[in-house]
């Protein structure tokens, strides 16, 4: 009857929220391991000049080969090592890779053009002291030039304004580090904000750019915080662009950059440096 029916579904819902739970915690212990377990890989994204085609850059993006679950994105991984600390020792692994294999690219014919490498950095691992220290260190060590360099930090941590966040991205633009917020727009940055903030670039997230096309209102939306971005003297990126619609709409609206499916999705090194040569030796459109 519906009592025992009723118990069913219980029962069911109590073995799904201890399987969720116990999956986290195997998660969370194996994270810790899994940088000094070898188990991090890097994906590579090209970045678009959008006037004129080039691969300005590219953004390195984390994955994790699990012992068991296979190849996981960040989305399942992320925010529990940040939970627990491990984000730490994974996004210090992720910038020393991403800088030597830049660093290495850049000595090809293909890669010389490019300017520069976009590495993600989480608001704890910012937070961490030591962490200017440590990208000075990398710097060094993989020979690569701090111009070269672009960190992607969260809108929330720029915004606390706490004043060690605001005097370390000071520190390192003054390196010649440079620094963009990502996912621009998702937060609630002011106007007032905006104009102080010691930043070089904007990332305006994807889910503004979906819908450009069939929505006016989401394309004036995109518009104004392309001119916003030229006012604050900011370069600015649209993330997500998949239809070639959306890269000539934004290409038209004064847009410097763009990032998506449409060009690419995040590949191996080996795909990126031949993605690099095709481009280079494609006849240019324009
Ligand atoms: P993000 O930094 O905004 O990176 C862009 C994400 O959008 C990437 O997902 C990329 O694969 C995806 N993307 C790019 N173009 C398109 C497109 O045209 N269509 C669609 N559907 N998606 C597109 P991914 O690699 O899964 O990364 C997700 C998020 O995880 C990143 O968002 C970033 O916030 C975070 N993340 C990635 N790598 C790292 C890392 O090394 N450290 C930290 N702390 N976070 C990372
Ligand atoms: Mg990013
Ligand atoms: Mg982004
Ligand atoms: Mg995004």
């Amino acid at each position: 009857g519906a009592k025992t029916e009723g118990k069913n579904t219980w029962q069911r819902y109590q073995d799904e929220m201890h399987e969720a739970m116990l999956r986290r915690l195997e998660m969370r212990s194996a994270l810790n391991e899994a940088v000094a377990g070898g188990q991090m890989r890097l994906r590579f994204q090209p970045i678009i000049d959008l006037p004129t085609g080039d691969v300005a850059g590219l953004e390195a993006l984390v994955r994790w080969q699990h012992p068991v679950r296979g190849l996981l994105g960040p989305n399942e991984f992320i925010e529990l090592s940040e939970e627990n600390g491990s984000v730490v020792a994974i996004g210090g692994w992720v910038l020393r890779e991403a800088l030597t294999t830049f660093a290495h690219w850049r000595t090809t014919e293909a890669g010389r053009p490019m300017r520069y490498v976009s590495v993600n950095v989480s608001a704890r691992q910012f937070r961490t002291p030591g962490f200017v220290d440590e990208v000075r260190e990398v710097l060094s060590e993989t020979g690569a030039d701090p111009r070269w360099l672009l960190l992607e930090v969260t809108e929330s941590l720029v915004l606390h304004d706490a004043d060690q966040v605001w005097a370390d991205l000071r520190e390192l633009r003054a390196m010649g580090v440079r620094i963009a917020i990502d996912d621009f727009g998702t937060g609630y940055s002011s106007l007032s904000y905006l104009s102080n903030m010691p930043v070089d670039v904007l990332k305006i997230d994807k889910s503004f750019i979906d819908d450009i096309l069939h929505n006016p209102q989401q394309m004036a939306l995109v518009e104004t915080i392309v001119s916003l971005a030229r006012t604050l003297e900011l370069a600015v990126v649209a993330e997500g662009i998949e239809l070639d619609g959306h890269r000539t709409a934004l290409a038209e609206m004064g847009c410097s950059y763009g990032q998506g499916y449409l060009f690419s999705k995040p590949v191996t090194s080996d795909e990126f440096l031949e993605y690099l040569r095709t481009q280079s030796s494609a006849v240019s459109p324009h």
